[in-house]
């Protein structure tokens, strides 16, 4: 069977595209500071990672957030969204945020001392590490937060969240999160949700179930980030990487792995399958009415401001938190903000151009997710650890299907529920 008729791939970016997405921007985020009142062994920003080294010690100044706000503002006064409405959230990210509460009043005052622009509303978000949740959580809860606290589960699994004296977390976040759950119930049962690290001292399924016995929620869990380990560092950072597909393949998992399934890795890999190889799925209405096929960029990169914008501590604009500082989109200082964007539409184009001379061999096109950002050598020669030949694909597309016929019940809920 030839995949590939249905998709025409582009590899040209209209500079429309970050415009577009810009005015309609879901998220918008700070990187408060850079400081942290934890040492977490496994943190992307520390001692395992080359990615972003960041000085300790910086905060956000508010004029670069007041800049960036008012650039937005204008921009969202003079466009109207594409929307009935649209749901902007603020978010705070760090470091810790908490550890710059003032930057956040003041920018959380500013915001409401302007009109709203037309049809569009605001939501506080924060990630915090909780360590600071007993004294800020009354004004977290007056501004209706929606709240990520990171928790790795029981005190072992979460026992490489220390602090500088290198004692474990556990008990200070633990504490505070009870009281926060204890004096705003409802607060707690609508705002809060958590996040997990997944590493060799846990299991997918103990923490989930930890975090559900103890605060009536499940979280997400993700595993360490893989790129961008130093060398050196190799040998630690496989000591501490826990896989999570070894807890979903795992057959003792089975009473989990079937209540979860929905959120499992696997289950987003298999929907992929099955709208690619279906021929019935469209990305777009444009790709439903085109006579030939439909047009895809290569990649599963998102675009330009698509998902969101995130603002450095040091005024660097990224398409998210989890990418290189060096793929800067453009930059706010003290005297303004530059966002370029035909030289934004033109860098993508250049990355799709340069990923293209993989990608147009690799059979994983139709189902691949990879974001470009996370290929190595990505502007001179790209590698990309999913490429995969005929045979490869064949036998994953196999394996897969093969899981398929023998959970018939997991084929039925993506058929009727997910399609
Ligand atoms: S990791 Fe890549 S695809 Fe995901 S949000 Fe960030 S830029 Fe977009
Ligand atoms: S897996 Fe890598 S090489 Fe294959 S299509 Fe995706 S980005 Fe391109």
């Amino acid at each position: 069977m030839d995949l590939y008729k249905s998709y025409k791939y582009v590899l040209n970016l209209s500079d429309t595209v970050p415009y577009k997405a810009l005015v309609n921007l879901r998220q918008l985020v700070f990187e408060v500071t850079s400081n942290c009142n934890l040492r977490c062994k496994y943190c992307g920003y520390g001692e395992l990672y080359n990615t972003r080294r960041f000085s300790k010690g910086e905060n956000m100044s508010f004029i670069i957030a007041k800049n960036i706000i008012d650039y937005l503002f204008n921009l969202w006064n003079n466009n109207e969204v594409d929307y009935d409405h649209r749901q902007t959230f603020i978010g705070f990210y760090g470091g810790e945020p908490l550890l710059n509460i003032p930057f956040i009043k003041k920018v959380i005052g500013y915001i409401e001392s302007l009109p709203v622009p037309k049809r569009r509303s605001f939501t506080y978000a924060m990630t915090t590490n909780g360590i600071l949740l007993n004294r800020y959580m009354d004004y977290l809860v007056e501004k209706k937060f929606v709240l990520l606290i990171s928790l790795d589960g029981d005190k072992y699994a979460h026992s490489y969240r220390i602090d500088s004296r290198g004692n474990n977390s556990f008990d200070k976040v633990f504490v505070n999160t009870k009281q926060l759950q204890k004096k705003y119930p409802d607060f707690f049962a609508t705002n809060v949700s958590f996040n997990a690290v997944l590493t060799d001292r846990g299991d997918t399924f103990n923490i989930k179930n930890f975090i559900y016995e103890n605060f009536g929620k499940y979280p997400t869990v993700s595993e360490i980030n893989e790129s961008g380990v130093l060398e050196k560092q190799k040998d630690k950072f496989n000591e501490i990487f826990h896989s999570s597909d070894t807890d979903w393949t795992n057959p003792k998992n089975k009473e989990y792995t079937g209540k979860f399934i929905e959120i499992s890795p696997q289950f987003r890999s298999l929907y992929n399958i099955l709208m690619s190889l279906s021929g019935n799925s469209f990305r777009s209405y444009n790709s439903l009415m085109a006579k030939e096929g439909a047009t895809v960029y290569p990649t599963g990169t998102c675009f330009p401001f698509d998902r969101k914008l995130f603002l450095t501590v040091g005024g660097d604009i990224l398409p998210c938190e989890r990418i290189n500082q060096k793929f800067s989109l453009g930059k706010v200082t003290e005297q303004g903000v530059n966002i370029d964007f035909k030289a934004i539409a033109k860098k993508y184009s250049l990355y799709y151009r340069k990923i293209w001379s993989l990608c147009k061999t690799c059979y994983a096109k139709p189902v691949c997710s990879q974001c470009f950002f996370y290929v190595d050598n990505l502007e001179t020669k790209p590698v990309c650890l999913g490429y995969k030949n005929k045979e490869e694909y064949d036998m994953y597309i196999h394996s897969r299907l093969n899981y398929l016929a023998e959970n018939p019940d997991i084929y039925l809920k993506l058929m009727r529920e997910t399609f």
